[in-house]
């Protein structure tokens, strides 16, 4: 295979300018024009992995198909670019330092000093290049903005590949804030001019500045960007705030980014065949259709900490040409006349108990008034709490998750399937504290005939992420298919999905189907819920 090439992406000014859908879209255009193309992101925090972080703080854990807990917007490559990504696509200054550290102990460096130049930005590289060997374009996204004392190792890295691998073979591109002062009326470059001062400080001109705005930048303020920055104002691109971040590939385009690639990485002319996801942007921003989803979550206020769902329903929009509403109803406060008004209500995957007891009563709420419904993790698991408590009228049914003294332990934690090496329910443990997870990609055998199935068109096996510690009590099993809650997908003995016969779609889940879903390649099951929502009166 040729050289790969690398294109390396910092943030200037302030975190949130949405660097990952601009490394996402960058991504897409390269692949669209026929190459093979990676995404890595480096998170510069000490943490090891983002699994045990608050979602509240970094917003959503995403898992990839090899169960690592990754960032937020390895979710957005795997969206965009229509591909799985691994564990290697994403590390943190924390994973670089145990590596380091680790090597150190072992004697690797033979009694040196262990330095962050040499020892660290060499593992930074290293890292950057293992990744980079199987495609012909690794894009890489740098976390946080220049300047931020975490990120110097990285710069430096950066710096030293631009200088080992050849210029033709790195770009660099700065993504920046170009802030609108209302009261004069004005895009203000200066906040950029400092940020690409700073990175050029440090050895790094950047060949392409993507400047968020409010506003288009004028030619004028383009010219003088590009004059304070010493490039071409022809790779100073306009990113305004678009009506969807899957437009930014168009919009890219529209701004001339491929010029400035292509010379910056000498790859001749680009053409990039676009139509299909032109169309598919179309049905997200003028469908004819619409449906009302009710969302029931814990974290309503921060919506960052569902976004793969949230992103799987505007694919499953976009391929039924209908506006998929998600109305977000607090589990701390559920009344009967929020769910009313809705056509279908989905309770996502979550921890710990805060909560619980409104999804379920939202969840009695759709099984009662034939409402469709869909439960994902937690959601398939409180699903079957509540069938246990209401219909099969046991008492004190719960999760062992908050109530490890329950007398029917509905949902509960199997102790065998931890730890065995070699076998395929292992559970990755990534912490301590990260424990004993069920992570990553397993199969799911469907029961013929089943509404899964039909979500499925059939298939019998599938293939889903997970990210659990709890499991079904196969114990109930029985009692539950008798009133006609019935297991519809399973794996090796795990009940991974349950729906009820006589009602016209209630299905619970185990694994999270938000995390295969890609704007090219919807997920079924999601379509599925969605497509029946919409026929609910
Ligand atoms: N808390 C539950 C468990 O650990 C569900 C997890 C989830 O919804 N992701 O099994």
């Amino acid at each position: 295979m040729a050289e790969t090439k690398y294109i390396f992406v910092t943030g200037g000014v302030l975190s949130s300018l949405g660097k990952g859908i601009s490394c996402s879209s960058i991504g897409t255009l390269l692949q669209h024009s026929g190459f093979n193309v990676s995404i890595l992101k480096i998170d510069p925090y000490i943490n090891v992995d983002p699994g045990t972080m608050s979602p509240l703080e970094h917003g959503e854990v995403f898992v990839t198909a090899d169960g690592a807990e990754t960032d937020l917007d390895i979710g957005h490559y795997e969206r965009f670019l229509n591909m799985n990504l691994s564990r290697n696509n994403n590390f943190t200054t924390g994973q670089i330092y145990l590596s380091v550290i680790e090597k150190e102990r072992k004697g690797d460096y033979l009694g040196k000093t262990i330095q962050i130049v040499p020892h660290v930005t060499n593992e930074i590289k290293q890292r950057i290049m293992n990744v980079g060997q199987d495609s012909e374009f690794l894009i890489v996204e740098l976390g946080g903005t220049v300047g931020d004392i975490e990120g110097m190792p990285y710069l430096e890295a950066m710096r030293q590949l631009k200088h080992e691998l050849g210029a033709n073979n790195v770009l660099s591109i700065h993504v920046t804030l170009v802030p609108y002062i209302r009261v004069a009326d004005e895009l203000k470059t200066k906040p950029t001019q400092h940020s690409v001062q700073e990175l050029r400080r440090i050895g790094i001109t950047p060949q392409i500045i993507i400047a968020r705005s409010e506003l288009p930048l004028s030619k004028d303020t383009k010219e003088k960007i590009a004059l304070a920055c010493d490039i071409n104002s022809n790779s100073v691109i306009s990113a305004e705030d678009a009506s969807t971040i899957y437009k930014c590939p168009i919009n890219f385009i529209n701004q001339g980014i491929l010029e400035p690639i292509s010379n910056g990485l000498h790859l001749g002319n680009l053409q990039p065949d676009m139509s299909d996801w032109d169309m598919l942007v179309k049905k997200i921003l003028s469908p004819t259709k619409n449906v009302q989803i009710g969302f029931v979550g814990k974290y309503i206020s921060l919506k960052e900490s569902y976004k793969s769902l949230l992103e799987a329903f505007v694919h499953a929009g976009a391929n039924l040409d209908t506006k998929v509403e998600v109305i977000f109803i607090d589990s701390e406060h559920i009344e009967d006349s929020k769910l009313a008004n809705v056509q279908g209500i989905l309770v996502p995957g979550g921890f710990g108990e805060r909560g619980i007891e409104g999804k379920i009563a939202a969840i009695r709420y759709a099984r009662e008034n034939n409402l469709p419904f869909l439960g994902i993790c937690l959601g398939m698991q409180l699903a079957m709490i509540e069938f246990a408590r209401n219909v099969l009228e046991l008492d004190d049914c719960n999760s062992t998750e908050f109530n490890k003294h329950c007398k029917n332990p509905i949902i509960y934690m199997i102790e065998d399937f931890i730890d065995i090496e070699g076998n395929k329910q292992v559970r990755t443990h990534t912490s301590p504290l990260g424990g004993t997870m069920r992570l990553g990609e397993y199969e799911c055998h469907i029961k013929v005939g089943s509404r899964l199935a039909k979500a499925y068109n059939d298939e019998k096996v599938i293939k889903e992420r997970h990210r659990h510690r709890y499991e079904a009590n196969p114990k109930y099993r029985e009692a539950f298919e008798k009133k006609g809650l019935v297991v519809s997908g399973e794996c090796n003995g795990l009940i991974e999905a349950v729906e009820l016969n006589f009602h016209p779609f209630f299905v619970g889940v185990q694994f999270h189907p938000e995390f295969t879903s890609r704007l090219q390649n919807p997920n079924r099951v999601i379509v599925e819920f969605v497509k029946q929502a919409q026929g609910y009166k």
